[in-house]
Parts: C-alpha cells; sequence; structure tokens
C-alpha cells in the first residue's frame, strides 16, 4: 500500500484538483484507492465530485463551559485563566462566553471555586464517508464559525485507524490543509510521501520552501502546477528543485479546468483529462517507486 499526503504552502494552487486527479487517474489504472478528505476547513472533494448523500458517522463534540449566573460571584479568576479570552467579565454585572474563541481546555471548569461552571458540548465538525462509482472517500469537516481544525484532524484519523483497513487499498490519498501550521504534522506520520503542489509565483514558492521544512528530507515530490503563465518564474522554480534534488512532474495551465470547477463538467469529460492523467501517471509511477525497497 502506498500513501501520500497531497499538500500546499498556500491556498488555491489546485491541492484537491490534484489530490482528485491522482484518486481517479490510479482508479481507472485498475487500483483500488481510499481518497482521505482530510481540508476540514474548507473539504471540497465532495462538491468537485458533486456528491449529495454521505453516510454521517461521527460528530465531533467539544468542551463548553455552561455558566450557573446565579452561583457566579464575578470574580474574574476563569477569565484571567482562559487562554483564549473566551470569558469576558463586565464587572458587577455578567460572564460573557464568546464561543468562537473557545478552545475547550477546561482550565475555568477546575479553576471555579463556587462551582459556577458546568460540563457542556458543543457539535463542532463530522467524519462521514461517500462513494463516487468505485472511489472510496472518508471525510472530516469542521463547523463553520469554530476553529479546531485540529481536533477534527485528529478525530479523522481516529476514525482511519479504529474503523479502516488501510492495507486493503493499494494507494491511499489524504488531501491535507494548505499552509504551514502544525495541522498537518500528524497527517505526516500517516503517509510514505509528500506531494506539494506548487503553482508558478514567487509567493508559492516562498511558502513551499517553509512547508519543505516541516518534511522529513527526501520524503517530498513537487507538482508544478499551472505551468506556462509565467516562463520566467517557471525556470526559476525548476531551479530551485534542481538545486533541492527534488523530483517533479509538470501540469500545464489547462483553459476548460474552469468547466470542471463551474460545475458543468467532470473531470474526466474535460478535453485536457487526457493530458492530466498522462502527467499524473508519470507521478503515480514516482510515488509507487519510491514506496518500494532499494534493490540490493
Ligand atoms: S471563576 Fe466561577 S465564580 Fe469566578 S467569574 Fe468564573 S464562573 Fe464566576
Ligand atoms: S474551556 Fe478553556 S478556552 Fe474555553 S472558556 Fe474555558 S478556559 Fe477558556
Amino acid at each position: 500500500m502506498v500513501s501520500v499526503l497531497i499538500s500546499s504552502g498556500k491556498g488555491g494552487t489546485g491541492k484537491s484538483f490534484i489530490a482528485l486527479s491522482l484518486a481517479l487517474t490510479a482508479l481507472s489504472s485498475g487500483y483500488k484507492v481510499l481518497l482521505v478528505d482530510a481540508d476540514v476547513g474548507n473539504p471540497s472533494i465532495k462538491s468537485l465530485l458533486r456528491v449529495n448523500r454521505y453516510d454521517m458517522v461521527s460528530e465531533v463534540k467539544h468542551f463548553k463551559p455552561e455558566i450557573d449566573d446565579l452561583k457566579c460571584t464575578k470574580c474574574g479568576v476563569c477569565v484571567n485563566l482562559c487562554p483564549s479570552h473566551a470569558l469576558v467579565l463586565i464587572p458587577k454585572k455578567k460572564l460573557v462566553f464568546i464561543d468562537t474563541l473557545c478552545e475547550g481546555c477546561r482550565l475555568c471548569l477546575y479553576a471555579c471555586r463556587y462551582n459556577a461552571i458546568k460540563a457542556g458540548y458543543d457539535v463542532v465538525g463530522w467524519v462521514y464517508r461517500y462513494r463516487h462509482r468505485d472511489l472510496e472517500v472518508v471525510s472530516g469537516e469542521l463547523r463553520p464559525g469554530k476553529k479546531v481544525e485540529e481536533l477534527i484532524i485528529r478525530k479523522l484519523i481516529e476514525y482511519l485507524r479504529e474503523h479502516i483497513d488501510t492495507s486493503k487499498y493499494d494507494l491511499v490519498v489524504v488531501d491535507g490543509p494548505a499552509g504551514t501550521s502544525k495541522k498537518i504534522l500528524e497527517l505526516l506520520d500517516m503517509v510514505d510521501t509528500v506531494v506539494c503542489v506548487v503553482e508558478s509565483s514567487i509567493t508559492a514558492l516562498q511558502d513551499f520552501i517553509k512547508l519543505l521544512k516541516l518534511i522529513p528530507k527526501g520524503n517530498a515530490i513537487v507538482v508544478l502546477n499551472k505551468v506556462g503563465i509565467d516562463s520566467y518564474t517557471d525556470e526559476k522554480l525548476r531551479s530551485v528543485l534542481k538545486n533541492l534534488s527534488i523530483e517533479w512532474i509538470e501540469i500545464p495551465f489547462l483553459e476548460d479546468l474552469h468547466l470542471f470547477y463551474g460545475g458543468i463538467k467532470e473531470l474526466e469529460e474535460l478535453n485536457s483529462w487526457s493530458i492530466i492523467r498522462e502527467r499524473i501517471k508519470i507521478l503515480l509511477n514516482i510515488l509507487i517507486k519510491a514506496s518500494q525497497p532499494p534493490s540490493s
């Protein structure tokens, strides 16, 4: 089994498009594929596949304090301890809880000497599964307005470990969150290789270099996406990758891709699908080769 995380230093590089193209290409080549949508703040695979039906497998719950106004003395202890400023004291009047800022650390619950705080719970996200033809997908999703992406990713990983036998699959593709925050660290532990999607721009290059610092040496492969818009930057990116001894493939800027994003055509119906498929097959071969033990 080959497992790969599709990541990018910044949003908008076409990361989910590459994850989906890789999964569909591998399926059409006869591989058994599991696609994991771990971009929990913006899980787009479901809408890219235009899937409406899914099986909810778990609600992700999170601690939230329930304040008893009658018992609260307005002493302010919990306010001073709260690491995320989710509790605000209006002197002599009221203790106010700001739901969207709460990290669920429970410090306020343990700190209150007057039993004025009880444990309550809030649904902050979901884990669900669906199928698109032969493609199986497991996805995490953060409830809009919540800020606990890491918690949803952790629950998604827990679900995969407890309920999915990944050894049944030839390829597990994980569409991870964009950026260089610690959100991707737990996902890195799950996979053999990381594919970094980089578009042709200097800011994308800078973000990619930051992302590379998180990835164990030798575990990164690059997809240069939207090549051909700016040949000067394309050349610069190629020379950086050569210097870093990182393998890469290139996907040209595809004029008909908006038909896919706009919901007019499926990915495999695009005129450019044959180009995408041919390039992605090269990536698939690199991934398979990288997963094989070196011959002695
Ligand atoms: S620590 Fe307890 S009593 Fe003091 S302000 Fe907080 S909830 Fe109220
Ligand atoms: S659980 Fe933690 S973050 Fe939330 S209100 Fe209490 S102290 Fe603040």
